[in-house]
């Protein structure tokens, strides 16, 4: 049995994963996975909940995502990697915290009204969608979780599992503890178009793309706007591509050097962009291999799964004997 504190975190099987996963979550994991024990969750139910009318590529999409994963260091001996609908606990546990969790709670989550905007193409007015937190929240309660590693979008919902964690044990005794949050140290990345990186808005640079795909994307990619000719000084700072250097240019005395350059107009916005696909290229060049490997592996990927969900269902299995019990239910 594994003693150390254990961690969850999951990402909805909903399209491969891009850049911004990487620095935000993925780099993080790679290393949370030597010092705790982890547990990562393709969360399709979570996938369900906006893709219920066309599930047809949510199957697809949850080999993607582990492709991206494994492609990136997560390492499936050293973490437990699973498919939530895999562990029926993922259902159970969200059952038995439906029945003590305020809807008025629910209706106040400031991430349920932004989803409704940002989807608007899908009807998310659904029970279930509604319900989006208290799932979440039992997928971090199932494990007795430490801690959840999240970016500040996401502590909102942690806080909320706290409060259903603190609610349940108010009425039936103590069975959770409230789980810490982990910020992930980075900041938001930058997609092509300066906005935050995100499929939906079509800006994003993917784990699996080429890296011709990548430059032709970097190369048109929007920087600081003052500098429309070569001999105009421009700002890093206001500059999409600067900010995707500082995530992954280690190079201090080059960044320094692009710094000064762009401030008196001494390197150009392309050869700026060149240097960036230089790194961009050595860090994803083995990524893109193991990949490459990985996919022509689909009986090692299903095995992969199975040994997480064992190693999941095993801790899930302990934590529902406690819940129906706390519960005074015949089990
Ligand atoms: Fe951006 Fe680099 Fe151009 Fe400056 S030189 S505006 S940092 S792309």
């Amino acid at each position: 049995m594994d003693e150390r504190k254990r961690i969850f975190s999951g990402m909805r099987p909903t399209g491969r994963l891009h850049y911004g996963h990487m620095a935000g979550a993925l780099i993080n994991w790679v290393k949370l996975q030597n010092e705790y024990n982890c547990f990562w969750g393709i969360v399709d139910w979570h996938a369900m909940m906006s893709d219920y009318a066309d599930p047809s590529k949510v199957k697809e999409n949850c080999y993607e995502i582990l492709l991206d994963w494994l492609a990136v260091g997560v390492d499936p001996e050293k973490s437990s990697i699973f498919i939530q609908s895999h562990v029926k606990q993922h259902a159970e546990i969200h059952l038995a915290l439906s029945m003590i969790t305020p809807l008025g709670w629910l209706q106040r989550c400031p991430t349920y009204k932004e989803q409704i905007l940002n989807l608007q193409n899908k009807d998310l007015s659904t029970y279930a969608f509604l319900g989006y937190p208290v799932l979440m929240a039992g997928d971090i309660l199932l494990y007795k979780s430490w801690g959840v590693p999240v970016g500040e979008d996401q502590s909102a919902h942690l806080e909320l599992t706290r409060e259903v964690a603190r609610r349940f044990n108010g009425f039936y005794g103590e069975v959770f503890p409230e789980p810490e949050t982990l910020l992930t140290p980075a900041a938001k990345m930058p997609g092509t178009d300066g906005r935050k990186m995100s499929k939906s808005y079509g800006n994003s640079l993917q784990i699996a793309e080429d890296m011709e795909t990548i430059w032709g994307k970097v190369r048109t990619m929007m920087t600081d706007p003052a500098r429309e000719r070569r001999t105009d000084k421009g700002t890093p700072e206001k500059c999409p591509v600067w900010d995707v250097h500082k995530f992954f240019n280690k190079d201090a005395q080059e960044l320094a050097e692009i710094h000064e350059g762009c401030l008196n107009a001494g390197i150009g916005c392309v050869d700026c962009k060149k240097k960036l696909m230089a790194h961009l290229t050595e860090m994803m060049d083995p990524i893109q291999k193991r990949r490459a490997e990985l996919a022509k592996r689909p009986d090692d990927l299903k095995q992969i799964l199975e040994t997480g969900a064992a190693r999941a269902r095993k801790v899930a299995e302990g934590t529902m004997e406690n819940v129906y019990s706390a519960m005074n239910l015949i089990h």
